[in-house]
């Protein structure tokens, strides 16, 4: 079931939208060469909790940490390790989310360390754009897969693998609710939008092929082929007009 959230619920979402916003930028000033993707989680799990909030992915389905912290090939749900030391030149893909008196945000972002290729410079611009075009169609009464289609078609045009095992959700009481969100072409149009959905739209995309598999571990998504892949993901609300993008400052 897809919900409409009220107007006291959007406020929630706003303010839980602008604290996880100022994690994330908190997050990526401090990501140096040598740091372990451990501290990496610790301190956005400081972070978090200095807003008096709660971080959603800590034992979520038993996940083990706060922030979700992919490397290079790793797509999402990278478990943080004290042995795993991001190094000059390495992206990193950083997805977190927040509970605000009891409502969640989510969001992610690929960042740099350091100086990184000019192919990933635009693997993760191309990401993030993608998204933009996706909700350029997220507004009350189109069609839920208008935004599928727009991100994927975007990607495709670079040559670039789009991820179709994950997806993004409908946010709110709960981390992931209803509807799913591909982030690739659809046959069928999908449910219609209206004013006062909360969606959480987020793009995975690979520079090679779409396919990934999991690790051992049975949270770390890869690339089958070892290509750099990034994330992009913010908390927005549809309204009749414009969508509001919750997670951004
Ligand atoms: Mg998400």
């Amino acid at each position: 079931m897809v919900t409409i959230k009220s107007h006291r619920e959007i406020e929630l979402m706003r303010k839980a939208g602008k604290l996880l916003a100022q994690t994330h930028e908190e997050l990526e000033k401090a990501i140096k060469p040598g740091m372990s993707t451990w501290q990496i989680d610790k301190l956005g799990e400081e972070i978090i909790r200095s807003f008096g909030c709660i971080p959603s992915f800590l034992n979520y389905n038993g996940f083990p940490a706060s922030i979700c912290v992919s490397l290079n090939d790793e797509v999402v749900h990278g478990i943080p390790r004290k042995d795993c030391i991001v190094q000059e030149g390495d992206i990193v893909s950083l997805d977190a989310g927040l509970i605000y008196e009891g409502y969640h945000s989510d969001a992610a972002r690929t960042v740099a360390v350091g100086e990184i290729s000019d192919e990933a410079k635009k693997l993760i611009e191309v990401t993030r754009q993608s998204f933009f075009e996706g909700i350029k169609y997220a507004k009350a009464g189109n069609h839920l897969h208008d935004i599928s289609n727009a991100i994927g078609d975007y990607c495709e045009s670079f040559g670039y693998g789009v991820v179709r095992d994950l997806v993004g959700h409908g946010i709110g009481k709960n981390l992931h609710e209803d509807p799913q969100i591909p982030n690739f072409r659809q046959k069928r149009r999908g449910i219609k939008l209206q004013a006062g959905m909360t969606l959480a739209v987020e793009p995975m995309i690979n520079m090679g092929t779409y396919q990934v598999c999991w690790l051992d571990d049975d949270w770390t998504v890869v690339t089958e082929d070892g290509s750099l892949s990034a994330h992009y993901e913010n908390t927005i609300l549809i309204t009749d007009g414009e969508p509001e993008i919750l997670t951004i400052l």
